[in-house]
């Protein structure tokens, strides 16, 4: 159907390959992915310089870390560093008051207690003389009290020693290396001088546990925060305030706790900080937000390319509605509801001449109306507005912009858009001009046609061959025999039976209808002279086979009444035959003359005989030997004389003409025999060539017979007081000759009379024409008559020897061959 969405169709004038070009362009666009390049460009730019700034960031915050990491370090360090230093000074003040005044082991004992009670971290505390002998140690049981002491049994450890020597030595408390215990824990050892003036009393050594330095020196809000540890130089973890396994990734800064010893560090951890998971967070944050981007930027894709195809699919169907709509030849109009042109195709555009741009948003009256059409036009544009208008259409009269009108058929219907609401009207407009023009031509043909038919004077009718039903007949015919099939079937001379009349016909309807319709109306029409008994009248009949309009066998039959023109015929023929039998009687009038003077000599004769006869029997000399020879001739001459008669009577004789087959030789010598009675008087002969063997012939012999009478008659007269030209014999014979043709039969009469006028040698066929002063002229005319009522031919010829003139020649030809229709009737 046709497109129902028609909003704003584009321009048809835009150029299709200009499309080609861009859809190409699209789809080259849309293969190679280039309008992704952008978004996925600044993606990455964006993930790294994230990652920069990222890294930035977290290469601060390991700075800063770091530098807090120190700071705090250093403040450990500083610390522990403050409180050993203080301890220090403590024994240093015991080792004095030692010096000053040994209390002895009691005073120092409860001191040390004090100290240790005060420094958990101190696990072991004693005093060593110059000689290394302990005085006392506290607590006196400790497994340092041994290690502590150098005695032959027990030399004092190798770090004491060197620390003891070293505080010996440079009169200053002095820190040994790490000390371990059995267990594995760490410790270190302080060994304060013990000095009266310059005099060396020994040292008062004091026992840290590096553990217990860890959690008593160390500030506890330090504790807290970090994880700090105290490594030796093998990097191997002494004491930690978290039992948290170390991990790589963990940031650390150390310090050397010295002077407390010289192979201690302190190190501090940072524990996973508030930062870091910010940090992490943002990463991810950025990593999830860069994959939603990513995500969405296929999903853009896939949308576009969904979108690509989708407008592909709706280029290519605008494309084939376009081409549809500039090559479809019924014009396409839309109304809005308010009958306001919104759309015309190209289609519209060229049948009305009107552009588009005359056309569109124009409201009722259109400029294609025709201005005689106005209000009608109005009316049906209403109807539409209203949805009345009918479903086959209007035919309505469009004006074109050049001013011509012609006529179209439109169609309307609804325009209903997507959401199935009514939009407007979409109507189409097929140019029926010529249609209706050929219809128009096509109904005057028929009315034409028809008149012709119909006023014929002749009865035309059309039969179903199989199903004997009259499938045509025109007003001749229905006055004739009303419309029924009947009259058409009488007429047909019972060629065709009413398939209800009987079986017969049935079988020869069947016949007809077996019979290949090619077959029968490939034959030329016959015709047939019919009477109609019912009617009185007569009828010549042609019928031909056709095939009707449905493709069926038909007969066609048209009878024209000659009722009138058989009857002039038979008129006429009966004023022939008047005019041959009055000829005939003309002639035996001529030669009525003649006749008596034949007739009487055998009368004559029969006289002689009868008188001679008499005289005998007067005489007596009656003898059969004397009678019987004069009988015989009289009898003779009897039969002569009833043959003359009898061959006057023949010829004279009124009768229909009766058509037989005929010997030629009898004829003949009919003819002759009368002719010669005349051609006698006149002292001339009539010689006859007849070959053997001719056929019959199928005419009537008496006008034959009266022919050849008149033309030996004739040929006589012609002669009797012709004298030849000069140099020419007279011969006063006329020869009647008889020769056979192909198939006819020629009589030639040939005399040595004057001849004829050459000028006038038709003319002696018309009726009155004669050069004789008591001629009729009717002779030859009847001749001609009756020898083309024969189907034969009758003319003249002169004779001439050398340049002379010596006579005429009249011919004759006769078709014999009597089966042939074109010699007689049947
Ligand atoms: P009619 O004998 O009464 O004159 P026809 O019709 O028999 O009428 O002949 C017409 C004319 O044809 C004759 O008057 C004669 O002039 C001419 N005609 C007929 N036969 C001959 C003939 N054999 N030779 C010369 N003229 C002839």
């Amino acid at each position: 159907m046709f497109p129902h969405r028609v909003a704003t169709p584009a321009p048809p004038t835009r150029p299709n390959h200009a499309a080609g070009r861009s859809n190409r362009w699209l789809q080259g666009f849309a293969e190679s992915h280039y309008y992704l390049l952008v978004p996925l460009a600044s993606i990455v730019i964006f993930l790294v310089v994230m990652s920069l700034i990222l890294w930035s960031l977290n290469r601060r915050e390991t700075e800063q870390q770091q530098d807090t990491l120190y700071r705090n370090v250093a403040w450990a360090q500083q610390q522990i560093r403050l409180n050993m230093l203080s301890i220090q000074d403590q024994i240093s003040s015991l080792a004095r008051d030692t010096a000053a005044a040994p209390q002895g082991l009691g005073h120092f004992a409860s001191a040390a207690d004090e100290m240790m009670q005060n420094h958990p971290d101190i696990v072991f505390m004693n005093w060593l003389n110059a000689e290394q002998r302990p005085q006392w140690a506290v607590p006196s049981d400790s497994p340092f009290a041994a290690r502590l002491q150098a005695s032959k049994d027990s030399p004092m450890e190798d770090a004491l020693l060197v620390a003891f020597r070293a505080a010996r030595d440079s009169r200053r408390p002095a820190y040994s290396t790490l000390l371990y215990d059995a267990s594995g824990m760490s410790y270190i050892a302080l060994e304060v001088p013990v000095l009266r003036g310059r005099e060396f009393l020994g040292t008062i050594g004091v026992v840290y546990s590096v553990e217990g330095m860890l959690i008593h020196e160390l500030p506890q809000e330090l504790g807290n925060k970090f994880k700090v540890s105290f490594v030796d130089t093998h990097n191997k973890e002494l004491a930690t305030t978290s039992t948290r396994p170390p991990s790589p990734r963990d940031v650390s800064s150390e310090l050397l706790l010295d002077p407390p010893g010289h192979s201690l560090l302190v190190r501090v951890y940072s524990y996973p900080s508030v930062g870091n998971f910010v940090n992490n967070t943002l990463v991810w944050l950025i990593v999830g937000l860069s994959c939603f981007v990513l995500w969405s930027l296929w999903s853009l894709w896939r949308h576009t390319r969904q979108r690509f195809e989708a407008q592909q699919a709706l280029f290519n169907e605008t494309s084939f509605r376009r081409a549809m709509e500039n090559s479809i030849v019924i014009g396409m109009r839309v109304l809005d509801l308010q009958g306001h042109i919104t759309y015309v195709n190209p289609a519209f555009c060229r049948m009305t001449g009107w552009d588009e741009a005359d056309l569109l948003g124009h409201a009722p009256p259109y400029p294609y109306w025709p201005d005689d059409d106005i209000y009608e036009m109005q009316r049906r544009i209403d109807m539409t507005l209203r949805g009345k208008a009918p479903s086959h259409g209007f035919e309505i009269r469009v004006r074109r912009k050049n001013g011509s009108v012609f006529y179209a058929r439109m169609f309307v219907s609804p325009l209903v858009d997507a959401h199935g609401r009514q939009t407007g009207w979409m109507s189409s407009l097929t140019d029926i001009s010529e249609p209706k023009r050929a219809r128009e031509e096509l109904a005057a043909a028929h009315e034409r046609f028809t008149t012709v038919l119909e006023s014929l004077d002749a009865s035309v009718s059309v039969l179903a061959v199989d199903k004997a039903e009259l499938l045509f007949a025109n007003r001749y015919y229905r006055q004739l025999f009303g419309t029924r099939p009947e009259g058409h079937l009488e007429l047909s001379d019972g060629a065709l039976e009413s398939a209800q009349a009987s079986s017969d016909s049935i079988d020869m309807v069947d016949a007809y209808a077996g019979l290949p319709a090619v077959a029968l109306t490939d034959t030329a029409s016959e015709t047939q002279e019919i009477y109609l008994p019912s009617r009185q009248k007569w009828f010549e009949v042609r019928r031909q086979y056709i095939q009707w309009v449905d493709g069926h066998l038909a007969q066609l039959q048209v009878a024209t009444d000659i009722t009138a023109r058989r009857q002039a015929e038979e008129l006429a023929r009966q004023e022939e035959e008047r005019l041959q039998f009055t000829g005939r009687l003309m002639t035996m009038g001529e030669m009525a003359s003649s006749l008596a003077h034949e007739l009487n000599q055998p009368l004559a004769a029969i006289n002689n005989y009868c008188m001679g006869t008499a005289a005998l029997v007067r005489a007596g000399r009656t003898s059969p030997e004397t009678l019987l020879p004069a009988l015989e001739k009289t009898s003779q001459q009897a039969v002569r004389a009833g043959m003359i008669i009898k061959r006057i009577r023949s010829f004279v004789k009124r009768s229909e003409p009766k058509r037989q087959p005929t010997s030629i030789y009898e004829i003949v010598a009919d003819a002759v025999g009368l002719a010669e009675i005349e051609a006698r008087k006149r002292r001339i002969r009539i010689v006859t060539e007849l070959p053997a063997g001719l056929p019959q012939i199928y005419v009537d012999p008496v006008l034959i017979e009266q022919v050849l009478v008149n033309l030996l008659k004739n040929a006589a007269e012609a002669m009797q007081n012709h004298t030849p030209p000069p140099g020419l014999r007279r011969d006063l014979s006329i020869r009647l000759h008889v020769r056979r043709q192909e198939r006819a039969i020629e009589f030639t009469v040939v005399d040595h009379g004057p001849g004829v006028d050459e000028t006038a040698i038709e003319r002696l066929f018309e009726p009155f024409f004669s050069t004789k002063s008591d001629g009729m002229g009717m002779g030859l005319n009847i001749c001609r008559s009756i020898i083309e009522s024969h189907h034969g031919r009758l003319w003249v010829e002169n004779n001439y020897a050398g340049d002379v003139r010596s006579g005429c020649t009249f011919f004759i030809l006769l078709p014999f061959d009597a089966d042939t229709s074109s010699v007689g009737e049947a």
